[in-house]
């Protein structure tokens, strides 16, 4: 009978153990575990079923693996924040449990995400016989997963790949980010980064931008080159790609926020002396800010994230497809309690956890999303909430 453990009951962790409530047929037993217990106990008693609440502090090795050992849960879903992955993978390799995760490691004391840390567990995880899928949100994800369908059913040769991350919402609130402050802080205001012919090409942060007309009718949105750790793996495992760019959409006022405490030092990841302690502005600038969690009830609006993959036909004619899914916040709300940027993450990591317990995606060792047959993930995502269209033609042209 499998059973999952939840570690983090955040804004994606409450999605996540709502949709695996949903599906007790695949997750027949729940565990959820995150470092304050009563966030946990909050969510737990919103469920539609029982599940068990925990604490752990996931930094610490033993502790999660002594409640591994007394679980014996068949897989983690970790939805706690990227430093803590090095340590779940650690855990799960000692008490034997199969590893999944949203967003690659990053270190505390650096904003860099790299996959190399996580890669450089594939033979550990091979050894132990055991899996961990790295990334089974929506961007890193999901994104994934439309390159792959499209290479399989329309672009088997592909040259390029633009993914474009819109949020058409609004939450109404003067400044606040759709997921944890201090995470999506320290990707907005990194270097921009594109792969070209093998190599990478580095811009200043939020230097490139271009105008995005959304489809069915959803407006027209400035979206803005980042790098996304999704570019890194689909270099490594897209044969022949010559250029993969990430693009997300930002509002001037969010813009100028940011600008603004960027200036005056409120990003910043190093401590800074005050009064006699330590501080790092940025984990301040959280404290102040409001919890994705509680953006829920307040924004409306749609977001549309999708993939466009321009390449050669099976018969070697040129091809352009874009693949997309539109989320509605209220819908979204409606239904678990959370914003379309927690449930478009939350519910990919259910799906990917039941490609695992269902044995549709398995292997030894570590695992990027577009090692996969995209098929059966692409039907749950229909499935589980998250429907999504093909436009075979290009919605986007920028040099
Ligand atoms: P939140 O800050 O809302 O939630 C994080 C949760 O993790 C909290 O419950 C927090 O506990 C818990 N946590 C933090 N540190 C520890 C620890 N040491 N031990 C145990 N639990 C801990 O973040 P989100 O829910 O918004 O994001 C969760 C993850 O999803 C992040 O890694 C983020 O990068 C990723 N993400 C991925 C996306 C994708 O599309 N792939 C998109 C959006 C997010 P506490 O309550 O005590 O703070």
């Amino acid at each position: 009978m499998p059973k999952v453990l939840i570690i983090g009951a955040g804004g994606v962790g409450a999605v996540v153990a709502h949709k695996c409530a949903q599906a007790p047929e695949v997750f027949t037993d729940i565990v959820i575990a995150s470092r304050t217990k009563s966030r946990v106990d909050a969510l737990a008693s919103q469920l539609p079923r029982k599940v068990t609440a925990a604490q752990v502090d996931a930094d610490n090795v033993p502790q999660t693996v002594a409640l591994l050992k007394k679980h014996r849960p068949d897989l983690v879903i970790n939805v706690a924040l990227p430093y803590q992955d090095l340590h779940i993978m650690d855990a799960c390799l000692e008490a034997g449990v199969n590893y999944m995760d949203t967003a690659n490691y990053e270190p505390l004391d650096t904003a860099k995400f790299e996959y190399k840390w996580q890669w450089a567990y594939q033979e550990k995880f091979e050894k132990a016989g055991l899996m961990a899928l790295l990334g089974s949100g929506f961007d890193p994800g999901v994104t994934s997963v439309f390159c792959t369908y499209i290479q399989k059913h329309f672009v088997p040769a592909i040259d390029e790949i633009d993914i474009i991350d819109c949020n058409a919402g609004s939450h109404g609130q003067p400044f606040a980010t759709n997921f944890n402050p201090e995470i999506n802080i320290r990707e907005v205001t990194a270097k921009g980064r594109y792969w070209q012919a093998g190599k990478w090409i580095e811009t200043a942060p939020l230097s490139v931008k271009s105008p995005f007309a959304m489809p069915d009718g959803l407006g027209t949105l400035n979206i803005y080159l980042m790098y996304h750790e999704e570019l890194e793996s689909l270099g490594r495992h897209i044969k022949g790609l010559k250029r993969a760019r990430f693009w997300m959409s930002f509002s001037d006022n969010y813009l100028k926020h940011l600008e603004v405490l960027g200036n005056v030092g409120m990003t910043r990841i190093d401590p800074v002396r005050f009064n006699g302690t330590d501080i790092v502005p940025l984990q301040f600038l959280k404290a102040l800010l409001p919890d994705p969690a509680s953006l829920g009830p307040l924004t409306k609006g749609k977001t549309c994230i999708g993939c466009q993959v321009k390449g050669r036909d099976a018969e070697g004619k040129d091809k352009t497809v874009f693949v997309y899914n539109v989320c509605d916040h209220e819908a979204c709300y409606k239904e678990v309690k959370s914003q379309a940027i927690s449930y478009t993450t939350g519910v990919p990591a259910m799906i990917g956890a039941k490609m695992i317990l269902t044995g549709k995606w398995a292997g030894k060792g570590v695992f990027n999303m577009e090692q996969f047959d995209p098929d059966p993930f692409m039907d749950a995502l229909n499935t589980h909430g998250l429907p999504w269209n093909v436009l075979e033609k290009s919605v986007f042209e920028k040099p």
